[in-house]
């Protein structure tokens, strides 16, 4: 059996009018932002949980709690740098990322270059290991009505 493990992750945030909409390590210009104890950045959460899952330690909360002020505010891109220390001491190295974020509008298409290039950066990882998709849910449930933003990811990482 080869050392490769699989982890998987799923987080939702509401929309609100008055925040700031940061997705995928990038601000995006919406009318809502998503509301959460950080900055509340779903596609990051998701790929924590992920790389903690396939790394069988836990889960995003279990590490920066939300009851915590340290991480009022935080930028997630220094939880998801913490997370890729996390799983580089157990002797694990990123496979590749597949992620859907869930979401009515604005379009994310074109941010999605954007993303990549941010997240590869802080996870120190080819761009090319990245796969960040878009989806809108028909205007069916929470997603359709703009009041939230959901996000899923699946992870392989592999002993380096
Ligand atoms: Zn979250």
């Amino acid at each position: 059996m080869a050392n490769f493990r699989i982890g998987f992750g799923y987080d939702v945030h509401q929309l609100q009018e008055g925040y700031e909409f940061w997705l995928g390590g990038i601000k995006l210009e919406h009318e809502k932002g998503a509301v959460g104890h950080s900055d509340a950045d779903v596609l990051i959460h998701v790929i924590c949980d992920a790389l903690l899952g396939a790394a069988n330690l836990r889960d995003i909360g279990y590490h920066f709690s939300d009851k915590d002020p340290k991480y009022k505010g935080i930028d997630s891109k220094i939880l998801l740098r913490e997370v890729m220390a996390l799983v580089r001491k157990e002797g694990y190295e990123i496979g590749n990322i597949d992620s859907t974020v869930c979401l009515q509008i604005p379009k994310l298409n074109p941010h999605i270059p954007s993303m990549k290039t941010c997240l590869a950066e802080v996870m120190g990882t080819d761009i090319s290991n990245i796969s960040i998709k878009a989806t809108t849910t028909e205007q069916l449930g929470f997603v359709g009505r703009q009041e939230g933003i959901s996000a899923y990811c699946v992870v392989l990482i592999h002993k380096a």
